[in-house]
């Protein structure tokens, strides 16, 4: 039997509403149809239950019947996430062997994409070299950054991205961005300064981070917020601040929607209003090096063509971690395997750091992995509802006792609950606390999807909510009568919580079930102030810059919350205008 390898992975997640309820499902599924000449066979790949790519493994179909059914077919069943396509005239018996394999993958992974009914579409072929000033890698919020400022310094860009929608882990993120001394601050008389954001984010990562970038971040932070409100229309709250564990002071600006995709949405806009290019589903798999010089890059489209995309006067990795990558978390540590579920999105395995080898690019603190504490422990997804422990929730274990600091940094947090039996915890708050900052509200999707996966309680009284969970009783009302007497006092005698805790006398409650998991891969790409890349001489690489999670040193061992936001604008932009500049 012939076999064809379609080795192209198809990144995509464009979901079209096929109107059906179908559960969360992600992997490889395996399915057989029979075709003109016999049995194709197909594997395919799913994420979050949209179909990411089709293999072709087995096929004995005469080719040139199954061209289109392998490309038109193929394509139109990705991009619209439906497999209710019409056969193709001229080859109907491989087109319904094709759709019966994939049906069969699907069925097998639970998942039902039978949309409306829709014809195969003509797969539409790029221009294979493509010419750039520069080339974005990457399209979350360091990849914005660098191109609208890149734009705004007269150079012609693009900017590549591998999955089918923008945002990275930036869209998914709670959003916060710190900044010492803005108007914010000013407003709710806070006084904080650039020294004291520096040194906080130092002792937050262990003293482990480079000086000279968290300088030029904390320098920088101030002038980076106003841009970020005034110039992309990133509407934050002016009388509210985000309190993250490790900072002295409440200093992260805090936009209004609550997340990371507020500033997603409107770095989009901004660069679609420059003229930016985006380009979606093209995966950059190798860099262009001439005479020493990174001169471009090269990449592949979800039609399996191979693009050359050349860059004048750079390419700017804004590719983000390596979190989704288990094993390179395991090369580079191997306490982050397979134990720990992922907040972050499929895109971000590591690429930039897997495509500068040959340019013997550094880098720096790979082994420091984070893990957030309060996650779902279904799907590892960041719980932005947990925020209520930023005013107040406090963290218990199984037997109804608090054992953390619940305002103390994420790695101790993370630990702590990892220690306790299960190895999971209990977030627990009332109303009166989900009300601050209206977290709840903010959040009901959230709290909706708990509900349904019996993830979280809400009652009227503490008892009712601890037999929820079966958490003993009489140790939680203890535990709850703790904290109110050192609400009243302002003195939390066990834990020394930093915010001060909230009076929980009053239902409703809420108690919700978390496990940490992997969130920040802190290491990466060694980068100079200047955003330039360096390698393991200690020179610069021509033509090459960095910025975002791709890079390494800023955090050091411990990222502290709202400084990846900073980290990314500040060192976007910065990489953005050299690399415009020929800096
Ligand atoms: P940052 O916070 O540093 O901006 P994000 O996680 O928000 O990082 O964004 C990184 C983006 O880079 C993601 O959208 C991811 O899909 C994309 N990406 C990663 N690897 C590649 C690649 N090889 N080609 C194109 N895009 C990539």
């Amino acid at each position: 039997m012939k076999k064809i390898f379609f080795s192209l992975l198809v990144l995509l997640s464009f979901v079209i509403s096929c109107g059906k309820e179908n559960p969360i499902v992600s992997g490889v599924y395996e399915g057989v149809g029979n075709g003109r000449n016999g049995e194709i066979k197909v594997q395919v790949h799913l994420q979050d239950s949209v179909i990411t790519g089709i293999d072709i493994v087995e096929t004995s179909e005469t080719e040139i019947y199954a061209e289109a059914v392998y490309t038109d077919m193929r394509y139109t069943m990705i991009t619209e996430n439906n497999i209710n396509i019409d056969v193709m005239s001229g080859a109907s018996l491989s087109s319904q062997g094709f759709l019966e394999a994939v049906e069969q993958a699907l069925t097998s992974a639970g998942v039902d994409l039978k949309g409306k009914k829709i014809q195969a579409g003509e797969m539409v072929l790029e221009e294979t070299e493509q010419n750039y000033d520069i080339v974005v890698v990457g399209a979350g919020g360091a990849g914005f950054s660098a191109a609208i400022e890149a734009k705004n310094n007269g150079a012609n860009v693009v900017i590549l991205e591998k999955m089918s929608y923008i945002g990275g882990n930036t869209a998914i993120s709670g959003g916060p961005f710190n900044a010492p001394d803005t108007w914010v601050q000013q407003k709710v008389g806070i006084k904080d300064s650039v020294d004291l954001f520096y040194e906080d984010t130092m002792k937050g990562g262990d003293y482990e981070n480079d000086p000279i970038l968290v300088k030029y971040m904390a320098e920088n932070a101030k002038e980076v917020g106003r841009w970020l409100a005034e110039y992309i229309g990133v509407i934050f709250y002016e009388d509210k601040l985000q309190h993250f564990g490790g900072h002295s002071v409440p200093r992260g600006l805090y936009p209004k929607t609550h997340g990371g995709s507020e500033m997603i949405v409107k770095q989009k806009a901004k660069a679609e209003e420059l003229g930016i290019q985006i380009k979606t589903l093209t995966s950059v798999t190798d860099l262009i090096v001439e005479n020493d010089r990174v001169v471009g890059v090269m990449a592949t489209n979800v039609q399996g063509q191979t693009i050359t995309f050349n860059a004048t006067k750079g390419v700017i990795l804004a590719t983000g971690g390596f979190g989704a990558n288990i094993e390179m978390r395991k090369q580079y540590n191997s306490a982050y395997g397979e134990k720990y579920l992922y907040t972050g999105t499929p895109g971000t395995t590591g690429d930039g750091i897997t495509m500068t080898k040959e340019v013997e690019a550094d880098t720096t603190g790979m082994k420091y992995i984070q893990t957030y504490p309060v996650t779902n422990p279904k799907t590892g997804a960041l719980s932005l509802l947990g925020n209520t422990r930023f005013n107040g929730g406090i963290l218990i274990n199984q037997e109804g006792n608090r054992f953390v600091e619940e305002l103390d940094r994420r790695d101790v947090v993370s630990k702590a609950i990892l220690a306790q039996n299960g190895e999971y915890a209990y977030l627990m708050w009332n109303k009166v606390i989900g009300d601050i900052n209206n977290v709840q509200t903010a959040h009901d999707r959230e709290f909706q999807t708990l509900l349904e996966q019996g993830l979280i309680v809400k009652a009227d009284t503490i008892e009712d909510a601890a037999k929820f969970f079966e958490i003993p009783v009489n140790n939680l009302l203890a535990t709850i009568d703790k904290v109110n007497q050192y609400a009243q006092s302002g003195k939390d005698l066990d834990f020394n919580h930093r915010g001060g805790l909230v009076d929980m006398a009053k239902g409703p409650y809420y108690i919700q079930k978390a496990v940490p998991s992997v969130h920040h891969t802190m290491g990466g790409l060694k980068i100079d102030k200047d955003a330039h890349v360096m390698d393991t001489n200690g020179n610069i690489i021509p033509g090459l810059y960095a910025a975002g999670e791709v890079t390494g040193g800023i955090h050091g061992s411990n990222r502290l919350g709202g400084n990846a936001i900073t980290d990314i604008v500040v060192f976007g932009r910065t990489a953005g205008r050299n690399a415009a500049k020929g800096l």
